[in-house]
């Protein structure tokens, strides 16, 4: 990994400003390196209050943070804005397609490459339900829930017919994973919370209908805390769908299919998708380039050490991979944010550690737990075999999701947002941003900051 020209630094080009890459960076950032990072957004997006957006809980800019700004002062760090298109291993070039200004030679040179480009979510095959069931993978993509989701509100407020009526009113939430968990709950508590803001309808009256093709909801965590969040779900008004597949989505519909009852169509206008992940298309590229294979959910495998085989200075992290262990086997760590970071920080040891002539090490995922969060002072933790539900919980998941927030002024922000609702029922950003017929989740207008 040394530079072949003597007089230059050695060049680490980090594509994805995530959670992965952006740990990376902090860290590479110190060396003696030059370090490009780039990404086709401007900002680091914290995912996991995606949903607050959804829902009008929080502004876009409170759960984004510009990444020129986060790097910002260190000379030796170029943060470049573009779509990489093509990564060439053997001419060591990135390239990209910019999203400002105009094409030129847009390819960037590295010695070392680190590739952290996420995931993001797949509609089995049926990608003409994306424009009827937004995903919650980007600002846009949550902009555009939110928007459905008020909007709903406002037509079932003007309709006279009651069929069309409950149609307007039920939601239903395609996959029970914590994002769906999250968006039921938060779906309940702004039906509630908009119940004296409508004069002709009830807007507690709405169904919240949470489908999930397993057998119980947060199958990640121990049955005992699926069942618990299960019961805090119906409490709130969530009725929960388990066993139950989604086979046809319309914009007017739900379709769903139980192994026993056959299929049954549910009138609905307003659809979230948080069902199933694959890779970032970037780890496909990457395969090609270097001869390798990618899983059914388009990972890519790398060696214990994160690195490409046969291409010790490319590492790839995050949600795009998978790790090959010793014994030949490989795994697939949850796709979370802890495990992108210590990935991040991780490739960061192996860049200082070349550098210093040292071999790369074995990289070790420190399982701190798993967090989800229901409805206000309502979550649950199983921290280490510690299990933990109801309010303790629910300060656990708020305590971590503060820490993790990048900048102070946003985690000021956020709590301040988060104390105010939870005492006044308020939500700030209960904004519809486009009328209906202009939206569309695969053609995304830009955010606006302050939405
Ligand atoms: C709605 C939602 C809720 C979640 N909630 C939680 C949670 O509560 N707790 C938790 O731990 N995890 C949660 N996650 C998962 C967590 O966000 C991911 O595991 C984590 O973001 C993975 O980090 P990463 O670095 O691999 O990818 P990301 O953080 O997704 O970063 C990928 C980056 O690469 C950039 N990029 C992609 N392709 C290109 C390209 N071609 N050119 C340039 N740039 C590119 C993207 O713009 C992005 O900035 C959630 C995810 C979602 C979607």
């Amino acid at each position: 990994m040394t530079s072949p020209n003597s007089n230059r630094r050695h060049r680490v080009v980090i594509v994805g400003g995530g959670f992965g890459g952006l740990q990376a960076a902090l860290k590479i950032a110190r060396l003696p390196v030059d370090l490009t990072l780039i990404d086709r957004r401007n900002f680091h997006l914290f995912q996991p209050l995606l949903y607050q957006v959804a829902t009008g809980a929080l502004s876009p800019a409170e759960i984004s943070y510009p990444l020129r700004r986060v790097l910002r002062g260190r000379p030796n760090v170029r943060v470049l804005l573009g779509e990489v298109t093509d990564i060439d291993l053997a001419a060591q070039r990135v390239g990209l397609r910019p999203i400002a200004g105009e094409a030129g030679d847009d390819s960037v040179p590295f010695d070392t490459l680190i590739v952290a480009a996420g995931a993001q979510y797949t509609y089995f095959d049926h990608d003409d339900w994306r424009q009827a069931a937004p995903d919650l993978k980007t600002i846009e993509g949550a902009i555009s829930v939110r928007n459905r989701i008020l909007r709903a509100f406002e037509a079932a407020e003007l309709e006279s017919d009651p069929e069309r009526r409950t149609a307007w009113l039920t939601f239903v939430i395609v996959g029970a994973g914590p994002t769906g968990v999250e968006m039921a709950g938060q779906i309940a508590e702004i039906a509630r919370d908009l119940r004296d803001n409508f004069e002709s309808v009830d807007t507690s009256q709405a169904q919240i209908l949470l489908v999930e093709a397993g057998d119980r909801v947060l199958s990640d965590f121990p049955p005992v805390l699926s069942a618990k969040a299960q019961r805090s779900l119906t409490r709130l008004g969530v009725t929960t769908l388990v066993g139950q597949m989604v086979v046809g989505v319309d914009g007017e519909s739900v379709t769903l299919k139980h192994a026993d009852d056959g299929t049954r169509r549910i009138p609905a206008r307003t659809v979230v998708w948080a069902a199933g992940v694959v890779a970032s298309p970037v780890a496909g590229e990457l395969a090609e380039h270097a001869g390798l294979e990618v899983d059914r959910s388009g990972r890519l495998e790398v060696l214990e050490d994160l690195t490409l085989p046969g291409h010790p200075n490319v590492l790839a992290i995050g949600d795009m991979i998978r790790i090959r262990q010793p014994d030949g086997s490989t795994i697939a760590l949850p796709g979370v944010a802890p495990v992108a970071m210590q990935e991040g920080r991780h490739a960061a040891r192996v860049v200082r550690d070349r550098l210093d002539g040292r071999p790369a090490r074995r990289f070790r995922y420190h399982d701190k737990g798993n967090l989800a969060t229901i409805g206000r002072a309502s979550a649950v933790a199983d921290i280490k075999h510690i299990r933990l539900s109801g309010f303790l919980a629910w300060i656990t998941w708020l305590t971590v999701h503060i820490w993790y927030l990048i900048g102070f002024e946003n985690r000021l922000l956020v709590l301040t947002r988060w104390a105010f609702s939870f005492f006044a029922h308020g939500r700030g950003a209960r904004l519809i941003t486009e009328p209906a017929k202009r939206e569309a989740t695969d053609a995304p207008a830009p955010a606006r900051d302050s939405e």
